[in-house]
């Protein structure tokens, strides 16, 4: 969309048959009912309304999806929900006047983070540069060496507050997330409510539809780019040229630009030896972090969780620290209950716990997805009290999704889910990827190489900056100027740092 408004020539070159990545929701193939509501996201499925959203709703409006009534309340937790950790189930919590419920993790988490969310808030370019003093430490590092915090009470505030071993990610890493999740009250939370959330009526994929109907060249699917080359590596200018599996008429076409948008584990399985990137570059590709994801939907008879438990649950999450930690009730479906779907996303898991219950994702039927699904009857059974027994009765189908080990849904057939850094990668190797390759042809773009990981606004906010270094290089001011106005605030990539790390990379300087 971003090209088609600059009037610029394009193609879309999609290694899987369907255009999202890791926007997909999956529809059920057995209505009991009518098939309303017969879905869960299997990827993205929830955005805060805060600025640093802002480009994410702004596509909404383009998309006209506020329009059509499409964009709806998420709500991230309602009465009802249940902590059941160590056996216990949780109950004591302090309400704000603002109406905000926090419990005792909360309090030290926003005695740790908040100094730092404060600063990113006011000025993100100069919280992000404060916030680099600490990128050395993980957040177990962080909260042990610098708050004090016993092992014990690091361990129960990771218990709590994320998943397993995702404290030893890095500290900054943790502290942009908690931004994203819980944003100060600021610009976009002026009377300090608690912040609201929002998701698309009949899955995230709507978007995406949209998005694919709306720019001028269709993408080209099932076209795996196998390689990226300089056409002429002693020019300036080299231009690029790329190999796509199974395609020679690629062989020897000609692009002055590409924007390299797949995973940073699907760029690495391309021959990238002529693309010109540097040592620290290559490095990059090699070894910034990402994390595993994976979801189990599974599709009951009845919405039951809305039914049987009181006060009945309409929306929210309920969390534990038993296998499947965190259960996920649809945020739809209430108004008309005769036909919505009893689709419930069973689990969801990052990090350890993802790598856990992924080794048992290999397919409909086979004896690992049984064991699965008795891990998470069981857990269904501890957290709201049933029989296990019930919970597989009620079962009409299932989905199961590992986003680390997927195999069908990424193209380039990679571990992805998402970028998760280790302590002193955004310091040092990030910054390698925010400038281009090749003399300035080839840019680098896509959620790991912004600073919003996990989110489609990083995605977003990382191809505005590969945008803006196509036009540097091709000294079009502008389009420079044109592109500024519809260039969301706020990054860090930004204004003098996109210039600088532009010109870093058209001269091929290294840090
Ligand atoms: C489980 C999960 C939950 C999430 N939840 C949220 C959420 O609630 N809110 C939110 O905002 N974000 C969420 N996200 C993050 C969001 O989905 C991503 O940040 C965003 O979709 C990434 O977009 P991208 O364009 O960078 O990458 P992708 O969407 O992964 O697109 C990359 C594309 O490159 C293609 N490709 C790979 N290799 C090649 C190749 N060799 N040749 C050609 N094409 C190739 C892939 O097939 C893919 O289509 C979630 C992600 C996951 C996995």
């Amino acid at each position: 969309m971003q090209l088609d408004r600059f009037g610029l020539q394009y193609e879309i070159i999609e290694a899987s048959g369907r255009h999202g990545g890791r926007v997909y929701t999956y529809h059920f193939e057995t209505p009991e009912t009518p098939n309303f509501h017969n879905y869960y996201d299997v990827g993205a499925m929830r955005f805060p309304r805060t600025k640093i959203m802002d480009a994410v709703f702004k596509l909404f409006g383009e998309l006209d999806l506020d329009k059509d009534g499409k964009i709806i309340k998420y709500i991230m937790n309602a009465p009802g929900n249940i902590q059941l950790f160590n056996d216990k189930y949780l109950t004591f919590t302090y309400t704000k006047p603002n109406g905000e419920v926090l419990m005792g993790v909360e309090a030290l988490l926003a005695d740790a983070y908040d100094p730092f969310k404060e600063k990113l808030v006011e000025n993100f370019e100069k919280g992000w540069e404060y916030l680099m003093e600490y990128d050395n430490h993980s957040a177990r590092t962080y909260l042990g060496q610098v708050k004090g915090y016993p092992f014990s009470v690091i361990a129960w505030m990771e218990t709590m507050d994320s998943s397993t071993l995702s404290y030893d990610l890095a500290f900054s890493e943790t502290v942009i997330d908690s931004l994203d999740f819980d944003y100060p009250s600021g610009p976009n939370n002026p009377s300090g409510t608690v912040m609201e959330w929002a998701c698309v009526d009949g899955g995230t994929q709507v978007v995406t539809d949209r998005m694919a109907e709306k720019i001028n060249i269709k993408p080209l699917f099932n076209c795996r780019v196998t390689a990226i080359a300089m056409d002429d590596p002693t020019s300036h200018n080299p231009g690029m040229k790329i190999s796509v599996q199974g395609h020679p008429e690629y062989e020897g076409k000609r692009y002055s630009h590409v924007i390299a948008t797949a995973p940073l584990s699907c760029m690495r399985a391309m021959d990238l030896d002529q693309a010109g990137l540097d040592y620290a570059q290559n490095q990059a590709l090699r070894c910034l972090g990402y994390g595993a994801a994976i979801k189990v939907g599974i599709k009951f008879k009845t919405r039951w969780w809305e039914k049987t438990s009181t006060p009945t649950m309409l929306g929210g999450v309920s969390s534990t620290d038993r296998p499947s930690r965190i259960v996920v009730y649809p945020s739809y479906g209430f108004d008309d209950p005769q036909d919505a779907n009893g689709v419930l996303m069973a689990s969801y898991c990052w990090t350890q716990d993802a790598l856990r219950l992924g080794s048992l994702i290999k397919g409909k039927g086979t004896e690992e997805e049984k064991i699965l699904l008795d891990i998470i009857y069981k857990d269904l059974a501890e957290i709201h009290g049933q029989e296990p027994q019930w919970y597989k009765d009620q079962t009409v189908d299932y989905h199961a999704h590992d986003w680390y080990h997927d195999q069908y849904s990424i193209g380039g057939k990679h571990p992805v889910a998402y970028a998760s850094f280790g302590p002193g990668q955004f310091s040092n190797l990030y910054t390698e990827l925010t400038k281009p390759a090749a003399k300035g042809n080839l840019h680098f773009a896509g959620e790991a190489t912004s600073t919003h990981h996990a989110w489609i606004v990083g995605a977003l906010e990382s191809v505005d900056r590969a945008i803006y270094e196509v036009f540097v290089k091709e000294q079009r001011d502008d389009l420079i100027e044109e592109h500024a106005k519809n260039w969301e605030e706020g990054e860090v990539e930004q204004g003098y740092q996109a210039a600088l790390q532009c010109l870093r990379g058209i001269l091929g300087l290294y840090s």
